[in-house]
């Protein structure tokens, strides 16, 4: 197996079946056939004499080669009594006590079992208004996402993940003021992401500096108005202090719903790749890019064939999940089987880049970006109408805005997730992220240091002779390679990491993989801390100007606690 050092570590952490001391109880290939058997018995559903021994070595094949992985929970649940297989999960709350307490508690059991859960807080009334039965006043959206967020903080996920939630705000909501301020101080809420759902209403409103309305939730009146340029640029500055909140395009997301007569889409999950409908739920994977690399006449350039290979395996795989996933509770079985979503993306995206010595902030990146994409999608909807032939479609199909005269298994493909641990456990660089940085410098616990080197960055030195421990140390304290003077020209311009790239590229980037993505796409814009708001809005418009779904930003050092300190110990 290609496993190397760190995912050998977070396997054996967090992903193996342990004993009550502790101890692992399986091995890392063990978990492979635990894996790859659950879900390749879904085979048998239907077809009788289906050769899921076949299908089995398949699975195995493509995860221990680290070509394709499904999402964590399905690497730590299928195959054991547990068994639920899904990230992401859209829990819907209603404006009442019952709604509110039920949400809390089915949050619970989806974070208990590995998923993530998405709300949108925008149907509760707001802060102030009086409540019927009471005549008490309501306490409002923020503090409820409190009770949400305790809830969350007590449950640890079966020692392994802690919960994550994704919480939306529309923009026309009467708190919004205060929800876009409530993570000011980074001490609160601490277990939920926030994005505002913005509408194009508001961003034409905000650009020709109008009024727009705030609507009470409850009786469907407008209380108030606001400046829609004062409230983006309240956005935008509270983006710019501590990366919180992101903004989503809730028309975007909208126009994409697969099934608009089941209702709108309001919220996505925690890290904002997948919308849902309101109890829907669904199962991710990513396709290591690094493995799709091949040499051809001395140069390297994508495995076309191998990818589409890798591409229907993964279809079929992630369908299988459906079947043989146990869904924390009916309803969400229930939902999630009438669109039969999956979120097929991919990691080793700026990786790939390197080994075929393409700078990420580059047209011909871009230009790749949207090949590769394009592809994975038209390949996955051709393995999903496959299945539908055997399988068929799935149920709303009819009722979907698909083209009706190609049947398809699955009502959406593809969905770019941040890969956080997969990535690890594939030894590739995360997403559609580009490197965060060439080296890090890790403490043992001896007191001694252990230097850790992008492979192709080490490779690449090696091979021309230049890989020194002193320079890799100074590539560590500079937190670039573009940074050292003596490198090679190419080199300082293909290696490029995060703060190398501008954001008008971070944003391009994201905007071309969106383009050929039928959900959303996971990725942080990051800024120097030098930047300025204005730099933050001009991001936002240009994420709305390119078609993206949403954005997320993030400018370094403007949190205590980051999770990535480029020259600083990891
Ligand atoms: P992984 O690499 O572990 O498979 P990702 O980083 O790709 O996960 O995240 C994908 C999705 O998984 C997130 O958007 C979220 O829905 C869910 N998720 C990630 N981390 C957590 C967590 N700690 N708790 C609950 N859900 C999570």
């Amino acid at each position: 197996m290609k496993l190397n050092a760190n995912a050998e570590t977070v396997l054996k952490q967090r992903y193996l079946i342990k004993d009550e001391n502790g101890n692992p109880v399986e091995t890392v290939d063990g978990m492979f056939h635990r894996v790859a058997k659950a879900i390749a018995s879904a085979d048998a559903l239907h077809d009788e004499h289906a050769d899921t021994d076949k299908t089995e070595s398949i699975f195995y094949d493509m995860m221990t080669n680290l070509e394709f992985l499904p999402n964590s929970p399905t690497l730590m649940n299928a195959g054991r009594d547990l068994g639920q297989l899904s990230a992401c999960f859209v829990l819907p709350v209603e404006d009442s006590m019952e709604s509110i307490f039920e949400a809390i508690k089915q949050a619970a059991l989806i974070h208990k079992s590995g998923g993530g859960t998405g709300f949108s807080f925008s149907r509760l009334r707001q802060e102030g208004s009086t409540v019927n039965s009471t005549g008490g006043v309501a306490s409002g959206p923020i503090s409820f996402m409190k009770v949400f967020n305790m809830a969350t903080e007590a449950i640890k996920q079966g020692g392994s993940r802690r919960g994550a939630n994704m919480g939306i705000l529309r923009i026309d909501h009467p708190d919004i003021l205060k929800f876009i301020d409530c993570k000011a101080d980074n001490t609160e809420i601490t277990n939920f992401n926030l994005s505002v759902g913005l509408t194009e209403e508001f961003m034409k409103a905000a650009e020709a500096g109008k009024d727009y309305d705030l609507v009470d939730p409850h009786t469907g009146e407008t209380v108030k108005q606001l400046n829609a340029r004062t409230v983006f640029n309240k956005i935008v500055d509270a983006a710019w202090r501590n990366g919180e909140p992101g903004i989503i395009f809730l028309d975007r997301l909208n126009r994409d719903n697969i099934v608009p007569e089941q209702g709108k889409i309001e919220a996505t999950n925690p890290c904002g790749e997948q919308p849902l409908l309101p109890h829907e739920s669904c199962n991710l994977g990513s396709i290591n890019l690094t493995q799709m690399v091949k040499a051809e006449k001395g140069r390297k350039t994508f495995d076309w064939e191998k990818l589409e290979r890798t591409v229907k395996q993964a279809v079929h795989f992630l369908d299988n999940v459906i079947e043989v996933n146990k869904y924390p509770l009916d309803q969400i079985e229930h939902t999630t089987k009438q669109t039969r979503k999956i979120g097929l993306g991919v990691m080793g995206w700026a990786d790939s880049l390197l080994m075929m010595g393409i700078p990420y902030n580059t047209e011909e990146a871009v230009q790749l970006a949207e090949e590769v994409m394009s592809f994975i999608t038209e390949k996955g909807r051709q393995a999903s109408q496959q299945l539908a032939e055997v399988r068929g479609t799935f149920p709303l199909f009819e009722q979907s805005i698909l083209p009706q005269d190609r049947p398809q298994r699955n009502g959406t493909i593809t969905t770019i997730a941040p890969t956080g641990t997969l990535s690890i456990i594939g030894g590739c660089s995360s997403g559609v992220e580009p490197v965060f940085a060439y080296v890090f410098i890790r403490n043992i616990m001896d007191g001694t240091e252990m230097l850790e080197v992008n492979p192709i960055l080490k490779e690449e030195l090696e091979k021309r002779g230049l890989y020194s421990e002193g320079l890799m140390r100074r590539i560590a304290q500079e937190g670039a390679v573009s940074h050292i003077k003596e490198l090679p020209e190419d080199i300082r311009r293909v290696f490029v990491s995060t703060h190398d790239i501008s954001p008008e590229y971070h944003v391009r980037m994201q905007a071309a993989f969106q383009r050929h993505t039928d959900n959303a796409v996971s990725k942080t814009v990051n800024f120097s801390n030098e930047a300025t708001r204005e730099d933050v809005a001009k991001v936002y418009s240009l994420a709305f100007t390119l078609g993206c779904k949403g954005v997320t930003i993030y400018r370094d050092g403007s949190r205590d606690e980051q999770v990535l300190n480029i020259g600083k110990v990891k």
